[in-house]
């Protein structure tokens, strides 16, 4: 890619995000709500079940302890999240949406109408763009040493036992198809697709 293009796709992308950014401002501020409120919600929406903490918050949001701490208080004032302790290590908190919350985020439709846009184009040319988008997201986190938080079934330790069957090579557990399209904090992509620092810094 030509450095020309390249500045032109973080144009666009730094565009789109201030839309987005702007469309989560005005959903929220209808429902009584700050964008960091809606960005949880919508966070423990995708997450599996190894990253509903307040911790794998902070670093999925880059948000400092005492914001995420406040934003979770008031979403469970509100009720639309619930905590509960770690059954297996009760000094650990884990958050679960409520049916209030998961109700409230369907009502937001959420990126709706940017899939109604991207529908229109071809599959080949939106499958080129995920590939490109995803390859420079895995770099750009190498390189600041940050989680990926991807999909399960793209994992290094994702192993699959059946049709349906998976199983966490890290944590030891099984998983089910569903889990499997989650986030995970844990997530580590596969050694053959791990982005090769050393040729991008070198070019
Ligand atoms: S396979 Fe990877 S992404 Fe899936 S639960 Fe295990 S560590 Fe997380």
């Amino acid at each position: 890619m030509k450095k020309s293009q390249a500045l032109t796709l973080f144009d666009l992308v730094e565009r789109l995000s201030l839309l987005t950014r702007a469309d989560l401002r005005q959903a929220g501020t209808a429902q009584g709500l700050q964008p960091v409120h809606l960005q949880v919600l919508f966070y423990l929406n995708q997450a599996n079940r190894f990253s509903n903490t307040p911790q794998a918050l902070t670093e999925y949001l880059g948000l400092t302890k005492g914001t995420v701490s406040q934003t979770v208080l008031v979403l469970a004032r509100r009720r639309l999240i619930t905590r509960y302790a770690d059954p297996r290590d009760g000094r650990v908190v884990r958050l679960i949406l409520t049916e209030g919350g998961t109700t409230l985020l369907k009502t937001l439709s959420a990126g709706g109408a940017w899939r109604d846009i991207v529908q229109t184009a071809s599959p080949a040319r939106v499958t080129s763009a995920v590939v490109v988008l995803r390859q420079v997201l895995a770099q750009v986190q190498a390189q600041s040493g940050k989680r990926t938080f991807g999909v399960c079934a793209t994992c290094r330790h994702n192993q699959r036992l059946g049709p349906r069957t998976y199983f966490c090579g890290l944590m030891q557990e099984k998983l089910s198809s569903p889990e499997v399209r989650r986030i995970c904090r844990e997530h580590a992509p596969p050694l053959a697709l791990e982005p090769d620092l050393g040729r991008a810094s070198a070019a």
